[in-house]
């Protein structure tokens, strides 16, 4: 494939065209763009492999979608693979943001753009661009959900809560961990809220893997040692695969489920806030997520700057990271029918 300095060949020299460099020359129509997967730890990114597929053969290109299901080593190989087959654009929702400058430095050094869609890749300049729903913010909407959940059951604190915190590898974890924190925080110290196990630190709050299972251990361990006569009020919960997992030790236990929050309309999720049991859930659509990025792409290919609205926020720890970043929204069973209405899957589970 020849390469296309300039800004893009056919264009106007001293046009608006060209950039800053980052959008480089374009590149051809039918390129081939690389997406590389971490694992499927939640249902949206099982979506997201058949959105990226669907939409980017849409848009004209060839796609190469793959998931790593193996593990840190095995999404290196993949995005080295993708460098050597030429991919002009390489995005990736890395399992572990901190491992894989090598193989982004290759895919730079090659002329390819890189792309950290949902999960920031750090301590690199080997990344270009970030497109995610504003992590922050659904920390923030979750911490505020747990307080609102709560008081809709008992008007008066001090309530009894417990922390959860996602797979510490994966950027996102610590982030949401903080965006509740700047929520809760207030409320711990002012003594509404108690965590009786004392576990509030993000080390200690952790989930490895984002795994069900390990969620679910913890929750009994937890129930076991602080909570044999003492009230549950609520449990932040990064996710909806680590709600489900804590409200079933919950009722494993035989005690009265607690106010748990989640994130990624995951259907069993939705279904359980619809029969009142899981108290909340993030609508971050993947539809929306994927559309955007492609989005990204098609500009990258006519030799464009992509739309970014944020070039504060995502710090990778040696840049800040231009970001398209969309709105997450809360959802509880108050507004469960109107956040899915345009969804074909999670509609028909709200109209009963
Ligand atoms: C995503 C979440 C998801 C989690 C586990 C995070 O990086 O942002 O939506 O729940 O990974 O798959």
């Amino acid at each position: 494939a020849e390469e296309n300095p300039g800004n893009g060949g056919g264009g106007q020299p001293g046009a608006t065209g060209g950039g800053t460099g980052a959008a480089g020359g374009g590149f051809e129509g039918n390129a081939l763009i690389g997406v590389a997967l971490p694992q499927k730890t939640s249902e949206n990114w099982v979506l997201a492999e058949s959105l990226f597929n669907e939409d980017l053969k849409a848009a004209g290109f060839q796609a190469d979608v793959q998931f790593a299901n193996n593990g840190v080593s095995e999404q290196q190989n993949q995005i080295q693979s993708m460098v050597t087959k030429g991919a002009k654009v390489i995005v990736v929702g890395a399992i572990d943001g901190g491992q894989i400058s090598s193989q982004v430095q290759a895919a730079k050094d090659a002329g390819a753009t890189v792309i950290a869609y949902d999960r920031l890749i750090k301590n690199t300049e080997a990344v270009d661009y970030y497109v995610a729903y504003d992590n922050y913010k659904v920390g923030q909407l979750q911490g505020q959900a747990l307080l609102d959940g709560m008081k809709a059951k008992k008007p008066n604190g001090p309530y009894n809560i417990e922390l959860f915190a996602g797979s510490p590898d994966d950027a996102n974890a610590k982030v949401f961990f903080d965006g509740a924190m700047n929520i809760l925080k207030p409320k711990l110290d002012d003594g509404t809220l108690k965590v009786a196990s004392g576990q509030t630190d993000f080390t200690q709050a952790v989930t490895q893997g984002w795994k069900a299972e390990n969620a679910q251990k913890r929750m009994d361990t937890l129930l076991a040692g602080s909570y044999s006569s003492a009230e549950l009020d609520g449990v932040l919960s990064p996710n909806d695969t680590l709600a489900r997992a804590i409200i079933t030790s919950v009722k494993q236990a035989g005690k009265d489920v607690p106010v748990v929050t989640g994130q990624d309309s995951e259907v069993e999720s939705v279904k359980s806030i619809v029969a009142g049991e899981q108290y909340s859930t993030i609508n971050k659509d993947t539809r929306n997520l994927v559309k955007a990025t492609v989005g990204m792409i098609k500009a990258l290919q006519a030799g464009q700057q992509p739309e970014v609205n944020d070039t504060q926020q995502y710090n990778n720890g040696v840049k800040v990271v231009p970001a398209n970043l969309l709105e997450p929204m809360i959802v509880t069973k108050e507004n469960v029918k109107e956040a899915y209405a345009g969804d074909p899957t999670l509609s028909k589970l709200t109209n009963g």
